[in-house]
């Protein structure tokens, strides 16, 4: 028998596991804070329960946390950790302490099949989903797990092309039998794969960032492939239909190249496509990749670019960029680690 791994089951699934036994819906529950707030990876160690329930879990359940194989400190004090799973798919995870702020930026899949020109984990081909237990474990496997006040899924993946597993484990992220972080500080990012968007936003209350790279389709397309088969202006009319709530935030993620796409016909583009809606907009820089001859916008003209978004009645911030030197930034998971 295939033992069930505990991180990634919901408290219901854990007490269809153990109700059979006798066991209680509180039970479950003390299994589901040991695993998510405590991190406890040892099942002999689950708080709150009989040792005859440690027994059964013994028998049918593994804990599922596993811990990284390496990491890298960078100069700001972000952390990027290497995972690998039992079947050998590897993925990135990033720490980034931010004051009082402490996110963590989650992986989705082990590399991606979106095939976006300006971000390596695209170049690093698609090995695979990770289940919603994977996706857990980047957070509460962290040393830091305890600190954990923000997660994004912006790590290697696309989450839409894994939308069960990432619902899942939004879910778990912000139930109050799982780790309990409020579904306002949950972002989940996407390129635009249409069917996964809806759904996304009718089934689940986090944040939804949209990457735009260019407001104008031609040019999208030779940069974000999927824009061939969805279109962002139906995506953004999709997000535009799905009322704004207090709790979530709709935004547009707009990485700014030099000369490429921070004109000002640009940002009439873009200002033209937000019309009417309360999608806010981040402003990131960009991030050379390998033999690229492109460089980011320089901070006067992202500021320009703020000040005007914000003065035509669009929120608008700027990103800080984080964890460059150790390749964590943004587009650039999967550049380290390589003796592993
Ligand atoms: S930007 Fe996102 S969707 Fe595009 S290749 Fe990179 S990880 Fe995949």
């Amino acid at each position: 028998m295939v033992k069930k791994s505990l991180c990634g089951l919901t408290a219901d699934e854990i007490f269809d596991l153990i109700g059979p036994s006798g066991f209680t819906a509180v039970h479950a529950v003390s299994i589901t804070n040991s695993i998510y707030k405590k991190s406890i990876s040892d099942i002999s160690q689950i708080l709150k329960i009989p040792n005859r329930l440690k027994e059964e879990l013994f028998n049918i359940a593994v804990s599922g946390v596993f811990l990284p194989l390496a990491s890298e400190t960078s100069t700001d004090k972000s952390v990027k950790y290497l995972f690998r799973t039992d079947s050998g798919k590897k993925f990135e995870t990033v720490y980034i302490p931010d004051n009082k702020r402490n996110t963590v930026c989650v992986s989705t899949q082990s590399g991606c099949r979106m095939g976006c020109s300006f971000c390596v984990t695209g170049r690093y081909g698609y090995k695979g989903n990770l289940t919603a237990g994977e996706i857990i474990n980047q957070i509460i496997a962290l040393p830091q797990a305890k600190k954990v006040t923000h997660v994004v899924f912006m790590g290697m993946g696309e989450p839409m092309d894994n939308l069960e597993n990432v619902l899942k484990a939004c879910s778990i992220i912000t139930s109050e039998w799982g780790l309990a972080i409020s579904s306002r500080n949950v972002t989940v990012s996407t390129v635009g794969l249409m069917p996964g968007v809806e759904q996304f936003l009718k089934r689940s209350g986090c944040n939804l960032a949209l990457s735009l790279y260019s407001p104008f389709p031609e040019e999208r397309k030779k940069s974000i492939p999927v824009e061939t088969q969805y279109p962002v202006e139906k995506i953004i009319e999709i997000m535009k239909s799905f009322p704004v709530k207090k709790k979530r935030t709709l935004s547009l993620a707009y990485v700014m190249v030099k000369d490429l796409n921070d004109t000002d016909r640009h940002l009439v583009g873009l200002k033209a496509i937000l019309k009417g809606s309360a999608i806010r907009v981040n402003l990131l820089p960009y991030h050379s990749v390998l033999n690229d001859q492109n460089c980011s916008s320089s901070d006067e003209r992202m500021q320009y670019y703020k000040h005007n978004l914000i003065i035509s009645g669009i929120s608008a911030s700027i990103r800080k960029s984080r964890g460059k030197d150790i390749s964590a930034a943004c587009g650039l998971l999967a550049t380290g680690f390589q003796k592993y």
